[in-house]
């Protein structure tokens, strides 16, 4: 076991990591064996991936991490990040340099209630591995549209599924969450048992607990329809008319969606355009549009099941590489959805291709149907719920190899964000809600719930946590003071 007698925070650090080696063998693996190296690399973002904690602790049941959670108050210089998936993009999001990381990856239980009409999910399993379990049964839950995403981080902070125009987001569609308190009390969290945190764990994210397990709505499901269209450059301008069209006409078959994407990969434009409809056949909703007429490459779009899905949508989005997620929120509106490509280009084209950098801007909708079913149950903690307007949720998602150009690629995404902001402001387009999963460091996410929400959370943080332990010793990723980061 390494020892350090000079820094006191590394002793508190390593005090904290024996203690739980001590108490209980087998949670703790320490820098330098090889489950250290291979969870270190088990992130979405290189980022992440260069960060070294003292140890990580993967306790393997609900008192383990209890007590992880109980005893790091006598380590008060120690602090902790939690894994779910590890898709969050940025370095201390979940993960950490100066503390040790909880693992959750022995949560990973998939298991249909006796009746059938809800799963209990660990917090720790990927979507693929929750799908492939469901499919056994002919189930499914409103998850991620990417396999490898973790279901614990997504559902904290919203969670956009094939499934949220028909019941909303993932966030919406837990009917019990099972939670660990800063005081390590253990505690199911449901409308009737405790509404007020039940409401704040619907998107108000890592700042009140830690879930071991949501209890999901079960939904009846064995195929879907749905891939990718691929097309060229020249053909951008009308996709965009699609796009925006699609999000009006959202509402006549809350079933389907599309997600449209630009991409920038050595020096070249294209795009892509995916699109879904969770039963199993094509959407007359997308077709309903000028979509037909626009002329594509090639496409993957079949009847299929929502784990194939999931995993090809995964295999485009490799883990390892340097990333950067942003995200904001406007009214649809078709010349700002164009000012978001002239944007895109302007700033993409000034980066020129650096080594092996993958620009995407990623566009996706919000409409009337999603926004309504975000009220259900006595609504989520999302600003925008219950809204009468579809909104663009912009993610300008970007990837690349060299730590020498990030400071260049966060610029480009900062000019993005400032000059489509500035556009949409002038026009009365501007919604200031930022979609925590999608947010960068930079953004100050919980501010844009509003000051009435935002006291709202306070108020349930200081019920919950009045010590503060997730504002402060939990402290990587978005906090109810605005703050990110270590
Ligand atoms: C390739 C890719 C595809 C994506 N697809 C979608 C999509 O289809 N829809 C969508 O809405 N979003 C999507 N996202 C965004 C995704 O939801 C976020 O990145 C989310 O944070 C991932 O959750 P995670 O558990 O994997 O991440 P982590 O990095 O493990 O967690 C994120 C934050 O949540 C905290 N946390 C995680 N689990 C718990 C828990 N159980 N209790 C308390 N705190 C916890 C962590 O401490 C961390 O601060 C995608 C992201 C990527 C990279």
């Amino acid at each position: 076991m390494p020892q350090n007698q000079e820094m006191p925070e590394m002793n508190a650090y390593l005090w904290y990591c024996h203690d739980l080696a001590i108490t209980y063998p087998d949670t703790i693996t320490w820098p330098g064996e090889d489950q250290f190296v291979a969870e270190q690399q088990d992130y979405f973002s290189r980022q992440q991936s260069e960060l070294s904690p003292a140890c990580f602790y993967r306790p393997f049941d609900e008192l383990q991490l209890s007590y992880a959670v109980a005893r790091v108050k006598i380590h008060p210089l120690c602090p902790i990040a939690v894994k779910g998936g590890g898709h969050a993009s940025f370095a201390g999001a979940s993960n950490t340099a100066k503390g040790i990381t909880i693992v959750l990856r022995h949560f990973d239980q998939v298991t249909p209630s006796a009746d059938k009409r809800t799963v209990r999910v660990g917090a720790g399993n990927r979507w693929r591995n929750v799908y492939q379990e469901l499919e056994r049964f002919n189930l499914t839950v409103t998850g991620g549209r990417t396999g490898s995403v973790g279901v614990g981080g997504f559902t904290l902070g919203g969670g956009i599924s094939f499934f949220s125009g028909l019941y909303g987001l993932s966030c919406d569609n837990v009917a019990n969450y099972r939670a660990i308190l800063a005081n390590g009390s253990i505690l199911d969290v449901n409308r009737n048992s405790q509404p007020e945190l039940y409401w704040a764990l619907r998107g108000g994210g890592s700042n009140f607990a830690i879930v071991t397990h949501f209890e999901m709505y079960a939904i009846p499901h064995a195929y879907m329809w749905g891939g990718t269209r691929n097309y060229t450059k020249q053909w951008i301008p009308r996709l965009i008319d699609f796009y925006v069209e699609s999000g009006f006409l959202a509402s006549s078959q809350p079933s389907a969606s599309q997600i449209t994407t630009l991409y920038y990969r050595d020096g070249e434009y294209t795009a892509t355009v995916d699109l879904f409809n969770v039963n199993p056949e094509p959407s007359d909703m997308l077709f309903n549009t000028t979509l037909p007429q626009v002329p594509y490459t090639s496409d993957t779009l079949a009847i299929t099941r929502q784990s194939q899905l999931a995993e090809s949508n995964y295999l485009g989005q490799p883990d390892g590489l340097r990333q950067t997620y942003w995200t904001a929120t406007y009214l649809l509106d078709q010349a700002l959805a164009h000012f978001i490509h002239q944007v895109f280009e302007e700033e993409t084209a000034a980066l020129g291709p650096l080594d092996d950098l993958e620009a995407r801007c990623i566009m996706q909708i919000f409409a009337n149907n999603t926004l309504q079913a975000m009220t259900k149950n006595g609504g989520n903690a999302l600003p925008i719920a219950g809204g009468e307007q579809p909104v663009i949720i912009l993610n300008p998602a970007f990837r690349w190899q060299q730590a020498s150009d990030d400071l260049k690629i966060l610029q480009a995404n900062q000019n993005l964000f400032t000059r489509v902001k500035h556009y949409a402001r002038e026009r009365a387009l501007n919604v200031d809600y930022l979609y925590m999963p999608y947010a960068s460091e930079f953004q100050n996410v919980l501010e844009t719930y509003g000051p009435k929400n935002l006291d709202r959370l306070r108020q349930v943080a200081s019920t919950y946590d009045p010590e503060g332990f997730f504002q402060t010793q939990t402290p990587g990723y978005f906090k109810l003071n605005g703050r990110v980061g270590w």
